[in-house]
């Protein structure tokens, strides 16, 4: 079914109409700078319940909570001289902080831990429905669990349009890939547990120590994590995807039924069909912004098998990287 009617301005008549649906305790889609995100009161059991039931999410799978400023979220979390440090440097934007939670946030929302994932976003339009609201938003990203992240509007009502009432277009995600995770729980033993816009190097400089990196690869997804992680496998369109080392992509690959997906436009490129590439110069930040709606686009033609080409493992190369290997991995 076309649910584009679902996609809504952005107007002030549909901010307060969106903030009502909130209110109401429904979910709705929301833009993000990093992707679309599936948007609830954060506070109300209720509410959270339809998130995970509308995407399909294991409730063993924490949430990230999201508040308009660091001072609104004091009265639920305990803020540690990192989680300020951090704050000052990168809120808002695409940086997530674990940390320890207070009793107002229900343990639905943290899958039962003490720690809560929390973020200032930085999208204006998701940052008007922040403003006219008393509490937080919890909101995933806006996909079936498990599918390839919306960074459109129209991918939200695409997979998701049956299931909610609204989806406030805010154009097309900037970075287009989901925000940095640091778990700030022991303040002065912080650790990545997601790659994303923000880099390492960056986290690493502004807290003046080095960090650890704890991320889940474990195989064994089904049971209930106790320090929950990324899932192995993530990200998935129903094609098969294949992973290409940097630089070692090949014509012949692409056919009818499978697509090359490269990061720069190839130098032997001369009008073949099924060839695509992420930016005509390589430029990371643009192969992120346009690697999810790419393959997309792709999944959606019906193509059967995706040639992908990894990034160098630099800056935010590490973050597609991650993302690539996790939407190629399967589990049987
Ligand atoms: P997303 O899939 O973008 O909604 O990001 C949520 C991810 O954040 C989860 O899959 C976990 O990896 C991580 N996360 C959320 N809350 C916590 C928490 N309390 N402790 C550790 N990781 C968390
Ligand atoms: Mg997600």
């Amino acid at each position: 079914m076309d649910n584009s009617h679902k996609i809504l301005e952005a107007t002030i008549a549909n901010y307060d109409h969106c903030a009502d649906l909130l209110r109401a305790d429904e979910v709705i889609g929301v833009p993000t700078e990093t992707v679309y995100g599936l948007a609830g009161n954060a506070l109300n059991e209720s509410s959270v319940r339809k998130i995970f039931d509308v995407k399909g999410r294991p409730l063993i799978d924490p949430l990230i909570v999201h508040f308009s400023n660091i001072d609104s979220a004091e009265a639920h979390i305990a803020v540690n001289q990192s989680a300020r440090k951090l704050a000052a440097a990168f809120w808002p934007g695409p940086l997530t902080m674990v940390v320890p939670k207070r009793a107002t946030i229900p343990d639905l929302v943290t899958a039962g831990l003490s720690s809560v994932a929390i973020r200032v976003p930085q999208h204006p339009v998701f940052r008007e429905i922040l403003k006219r609201l008393d509490f937080p938003l919890a909101a995933p990203s806006a996909n079936p669990f498990g599918y390839v992240s919306p960074t459109q509007a129209s991918h939200v009502a695409h997979t998701l349009g049956n299931r909610i009432e609204a989806v406030l277009d805010g154009g097309p995600s900037n970075f287009g890939l989901e925000s940095t995770i640091i778990d700030l729980r022991a303040s002065e033993a912080p650790a990545i547990l997601r790659h994303g816009p923000i880099t390492e190097d960056q986290i690493s400089k502004t807290l003046g120590i080095p960090l650890s990196t704890h991320i889940e690869t474990a195989a064994d997804d089904t049971s209930a994590q106790t320090a929950p992680g990324m899932l192995t496998q993530h990200y998935s369109p129903s094609a098969k995807v294949t992973l290409l080392e940097h630089g070692a992509i090949n014509s012949n690959l692409a056919d009818k039924t499978s697509a090359l997906i490269c990061n720069q436009k190839p130098e032997w490129y001369s009008k073949q069909c099924n060839v695509f590439w992420l930016s005509e110069s390589g430029n990371l930040n643009e192969i992120a912004h346009n690697l999810f709606a790419l393959i997309q686009r792709l999944d959606q033609q019906n193509y059967k098998h995706l040639w992908i080409e990894l990034t160098l493992e630099s800056g935010i190369g590490q973050a597609i990287n991650d993302r690539l290997r996790r939407a190629a991995a399967k589990i049987t």
